[in-house]
């Protein structure tokens, strides 16, 4: 990386920038009686050094959005017991990986990812008990919601996200397979529109998925741009990305 950047290291650059991220999260207005969101860090297109700086920075929840990257970088990185999330769109071919390094998927979006991801949990336990390692902890899901108006999803149908309607079924789903636990939800806000007026709608969403399943209470929602409307909402989780790494780089 050529350095143009006005800090004399990678290290110092992310932990000014870190600082001011938390300043931000511990100044966000948010419900009374709620604890500051968690802060997860998102590490997509940056190395594992960089990884490493944020994890000596008190770090320790990052999110990833590609399992060929994320898994390299969760290897090389084992030891410093880090919580990895998983945020992107998940093909089920690729579960039986993720369970091997991701803490939580946020990106649960359609039935057929949740009979994936249990599959591939019960593979997983079995590979561990019969190579004598641990058993891993329950994969915590997020039901990943999308939030755009009818005509923004028939434009574009790619992005992912189940519609609220579906949102029930999945729940059962989840919270009746073996080794998942229902964490609760998780969108971003629609490009182009009122990032405060989708969360306040996510908010809803929670509300009735609490009621069916009362330990589903995580809201993870927030980025750089937005971190504050999602905190506002009850954001119990925020994915932060080029506002503590700084811009991503444009090609892979
Ligand atoms: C990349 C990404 C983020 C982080 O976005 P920033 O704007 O860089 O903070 C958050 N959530 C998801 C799903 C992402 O893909």
């Amino acid at each position: 990386m050529t350095s143009l950047s006005e800090f004399p290291s990678r290290a110092d650059e992310l932990r000014d920038r870190l600082q001011r991220v938390r300043d931000r999260i511990a100044a966000a207005d948010r419900p009374a009686g709620t604890a500051e969101p968690r802060l997860i860090v998102v590490t997509k297109y940056f190395p594992a050094s960089d990884v490493e700086i944020l994890a000596g920075l008190g770090v320790r929840d990052v999110g990833e959005n590609k399992d060929q990257e994320a898994a390299a970088k969760a290897a090389e990185l084992a030891q410093l017991g880090l919580n990895w999330h998983f945020i992107g769109q998940l093909q089920s071919n690729k579960a039986k990986s993720v369970v091997r390094y991701a803490a939580s998927v946020h990106s649960v979006d359609r039935l057929s990812l949740v009979a994936a991801l249990g599959k591939a949990m019960a593979a997983e336990q079995r590979r561990r008990g019969g190579g004598g390692l641990p058993a891993r902890p329950d994969l915590h899901c997020f039901l990943q919601v999308d939030l755009r108006a009818d005509p923004a999803r028939a434009a574009d149908p790619g992005r992912g996200g189940a519609l609220p309607a579906d949102l029930p079924r999945l729940a059962e789903a989840v919270a009746g397979t073996p080794g998942l636990v229902l964490s609760g939800l998780m969108a971003v806000a629609p490009l182009g529109g009122d990032a405060g007026e989708a969360f306040a709608h996510l908010g809803k969403l929670s509300e009735h998925l609490q009621a069916d399943h009362p330990g589903a209470r995580s809201i993870s929602a927030g980025m750089s741009s937005d971190l504050e409307a999602a905190a506002a909402h009850g954001a119990t989780h925020l994915r932060i990305g080029s506002d503590v790494l700084g811009p991503r780089p444009q090609v892979r």
